[in-house]
């Protein structure tokens, strides 16, 4: 796992930024795309939207998103070219704080995270930074796979920045971090699916009460408002932006078990 914290790690501008983009762009297209064919190729029951996206619309998410895989590349290379790394709470050597670290720490990005996407993106849905910022990702008000990370190019700045406080303030393995953003994107994926995997009642389930879901995401999408949560809906629930309709919708929705 130090071998691979190495590889991830190189020194440099120009080597750590292609890593990055070739890490981010290649999981982008695994992920959107297996996701794209599955559910897309020959359209099920059960779409939240019922109209099937434009290619134009495609077209417009793909190539937004590549222009955001090289953003999040450069952030990268930044902070290892310019000698920033040094400064963060990067480590290489798993020993140093343990497996059970390792593991936890993951679980804390995840939770850091979803507070900086929250307030980011509500401070995004302001009128005076909406259109500068967010108003590009909404362009697609009926969400595809392809949307996860169709951001404007300032947008994705912010996204990246997200990461770049965290790892000044939690400290991290590069291998924990790949976990992360992995986990991150397919959640993301998931979120802009138009389709919902949870089952039937997740929405009023104990624990999927906290759990984002596409529902509420699409939501998001489709009316620029209420649910801006990113992996749970504690924000949303804490701070009163959960769409009033959530749960109705949710059981109005084609959840896998229920009758359609
Ligand atoms: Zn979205
Ligand atoms: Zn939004």
């Amino acid at each position: 796992m130090d071998d691979l914290a190495h590889a991830l790690l190189p020194q440099g501008f120009l080597r750590p930024f292609l890593v990055a983009a070739v890490i981010y762009g290649i999981r982008y297209v695994l992920l959107a795309g297996t996701a794209f064919l599955v559910w897309y190729a020959r359209p099920a029951g059960g779409k939240l939207q019922r109209a099937m996206p434009r290619g134009a619309q495609i077209r417009r998410e793909i190539a937004y998103s590549a222009i955001a895989v090289v953003i999040f590349g450069l952030v990268i290379g930044l902070i290892s070219g310019y000698g920033i790394a040094p400064h963060t709470l990067l480590y290489l050597e798993v020993a140093r704080y343990g497996w059970a670290y390792f593991w936890l720490s993951i679980l804390v990005v995840i939770l850091a995270h979803d507070a900086y996407f929250y307030w980011t993106h509500r401070l995004m849905h302001t009128p005076a930074l909406f259109r500068i910022f967010h108003g590009v990702h909404h362009l697609s008000r009926n969400p595809t796979p392809w949307t996860a990370y169709a951001f404007h190019p300032l947008e994705s700045v912010v996204q990246a920045l997200g990461l770049v406080l965290i790892i000044f303030i939690i400290p991290l393995h590069p291998a924990a971090l790949l976990i992360f953003h992995t986990i991150s994107t397919a959640i993301n994926v998931y979120g802009h699916l138009g389709y919902e995997l949870y089952p039937r009642g997740w929405a009023q389930h104990p624990l999927g009460r906290w759990i984002n879901t596409s529902v509420a995401h699409n939501t998001h999408h489709d009316q620029a408002h209420y649910n801006y949560g990113f992996y749970f809906l504690f924000w949303d629930r804490w701070m009163g932006t959960l769409d009033p309709s959530y749960e109705a919708k949710y059981r109005g929705s084609l959840a896998p078990g229920t009758a359609s």
